[in-house]
Order: structure tokens, then sequence, then C-alpha cells
């Protein structure tokens, strides 16, 4: 070895890691109390990454999900964990580094969808251009995002569907027993199409029938996860008895979830945080196009960073429900504008975010 290379690598070494990935909590605040099924909450802690190498930071972010046993502040822990695997590492080449993850952090799937956007991030500044356009996709072909309606009394529902006036559609939560009170609150202000999630909320064939044949007169476009998610024989019945489409949620979470479910649901929703981010989100795109399945994304509460990260890939989409921001006080970023519904996305390199002053 020449004498110039070996003070080099003593000098980079010197120099600290090559790359460095570090996290943080951050606590996003709601404007409204949001309530579905599984909780009712005031604000949401999510996981921020930071990618940092050749001067360029990548950040990234995931909203861990307490039903899967995930915390914001697991997620720091765990980021910690991985700084011996990335300070060597070269962030453009992000898909082994990805493998690697995966292939030592079990679970932690909202922890891994932070490092994956924050590796697409890194990548798509470093290459200078935007993710859609780095996947090759027409940010023209985004799809409408509906807004959502969380489960609560007919007055305050009556007021979010007239805050709502923007959106085009609408996405409500039911699955309580206030199902028919919070429809018909929504039909008092709104004309306006429907998608209605039920979150799991219906717990037999007969009910779930009952209650989408009644919501197939409401102008509603789809239901997602009428039934618990390990019913899916009952799935399958309720599809044969009604004519809405329905989309799985809570019972396709990952690739490996879609040829499982794919015989009793005609789409999915794809939610990068329980997917372990956007390489996963992608090949559950593909996979579901190979089964014929329709394709959502819908998102956690997060700010801009992740939802305008998961907009990316909405080229791809036949519906979206990207608007986890918008249900926040304190967003710390600037990302995916809404315009008459539909979804802008940034012309700025990577995720194409920016921190606002
Ligand atoms: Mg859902």
């Amino acid at each position: 070895m020449r004498r110039r290379d070996t003070f080099a690598l003593a000098f980079g070494a010197l120099a600290g890691p090559r790359t460095v990935i570090t996290a943080r909590t951050l606590r996003l605040h709601l404007v409204n109390t949001w309530t579905t099924v599984m909780s009712s909450s005031k604000f949401r802690e999510t996981l921020q990454v930071s990618v940092e190498s050749e001067g360029i930071t990548g950040l990234g972010e995931g909203a861990p999900i307490v039903r899967y046993n995930e915390s914001a502040a697991e997620g720091v822990k765990l980021v910690g964990t991985l700084n011996g695997l990335f300070a060597n590492s070269d962030p453009s080449q992000y898909a082994k580094i990805l493998d690697q993850v995966f292939a030592r952090v079990e679970g932690a799937w909202a922890a891994k969808a932070a490092i994956d956007i924050a590796l697409h991030d890194w990548v798509g500044k470093r290459l200078r251009v935007p993710l859609w356009k780095m996947w090759g996709l027409d940010k023209n072909d985004a799809p409408a995002t509906t807004f959502s309606i969380g489960i609560d009394t007919a007055e305050v529902i009556r007021r979010k569907v007239r805050e709502a006036a923007a959106y085009p559609i609408l996405k409500i939560k039911t699955g309580l027993a206030n199902d028919e009170e919070v429809m018909e609150a929504v039909r008092a202000e709104t004309k306006k199409p429907m998608r209605v999630d039920a979150n799991e909320g219906w717990k037999s064939v007969d009910e779930a029938v009952r209650k989408i044949k009644w919501l197939e007169k409401q102008n509603v476009e789809f239901i997602e996860q009428p039934l618990p998610a390990a019913m899916l024989a009952e799935t399958g019945e309720v599809r044969k008895r009604v004519d809405l489409p329905i989309i799985a949620d809570e019972c396709c979470l990952r690739p490996d979830d879609i040829p499982r479910i794919a015989p009793y649901f005609d789409g999915i929703n794809i939610k990068v945080d329980k997917a372990g981010g956007l390489r996963q989100a992608m090949r559950m795109i593909d996979l579901a196009r190979t089964y014929k399945l329709k394709v959502m994304a819908g998102c956690m509460v997060s700010s801009s960073l992740a939802i305008t990260a998961a907009a990316q890939l909405s080229p791809l989409l036949d519906f979206a429900d990207l608007d986890g921001n918008l249900l926040i006080k304190n967003d710390p970023f600037d990302g995916v504008k809404v315009v008459n519904g539909k979804l802008i996305l940034p012309d700025r390199p990577g995720v194409g975010v920016l921190v606002r002053k």
C-alpha cells in the first residue's frame, strides 16, 4: 500500500464514521381529539430519523403503533444499536443497508420505515431528484386524497364535515354502536362521496352485511376492514352478499400477507409505517397488482415528512388517504400539498420536505 493511501485510511479513521444515523421522538398535537375503534388521543409521538453522509442529511419518520408493541422511545434505542452498521456504509447502497437492517431487527416496523425513508431521502438528495422521478412516475397521476372524520358526537361530526368543505371525498370512521347516527350526521351536511372504515368494528357476517347494505344507498365508494383481521373466511362471505368493494387494512400489513388475504378482498390499504418503509410498500403494490387487487395508501397521524414520503408513491395508487399531517397543529415540515383534494407532490429532491421556519 502506498504511503498516501495509508495516511488517508488513518485520517479517515480519525475523521469519524462515514455515515451517522441518529433518532429522536417528536410529539405531534392533534387539532381534534382523535377517536377510532382502537383508541382516543390528543397527541401522538413519532420517531424522527436522520442519516448524514457526504454533507447530505436524509430525514425519515415513522409512527410506532401501540397495538404492535411499538413506541417512539423504543425506536430511538433501536436506532442507537445500528450506529456500527451505518458507520462504514454508503447510503447510496440503500437496498443493501435495508437488507442488513431487516436481517438484524425483528418487528419495529415503524422504526424500519423511518430508516427506509431517511435513506431514500438521502439518495434522492444525492442524485438531486425527487423520489417520484427516481421511480419513473408522473406526479400528475397522483390521486385525490380523502379527508378523515373520526368517531364523535353527531354535532361535532357535522362541524368537522363543514370544516372539510375543501375535500371532495371524505373517509368516515365507523365501527362503534352509533354508526347510523354518524352517517346521518355526515349526510345532513353533504352529499359528496365517502369511503367508510369500520376498523374491524363489526363482529359478525350478518351485522357487516346489514350495515354495508345500508351504506350502499349512501354514496359510499368502498368499505375498509369490516370484520376483525382474523375473520378472513367470514369477510369472504360478506363480500359475496354485498356490492361495495371491500378493502383489507388490519389483516394486510406487509408483502407476505397479500397471497393469504387476496381471495377475500377487492383491494388493500398500505401503510408505510406498518409495512416497514417505502421499499416494502412498493413490493406490496407490485404484489397487489399481480393478484388484481385495488391499491390504496393510508397513513397514521404524522408530520408532513412521513405523509410526503408516502405521497411519493401515490401516482401508483387507485385511492389515497394521506391526511395524517392535516390533523396536527405543530407540523415542523412543509411538503406535499392538497389542492382541490388532489395531492400535489413537491419538485424538491428526495422526499422533498422543508423544515418550517
Ligand atoms: Mg383503515
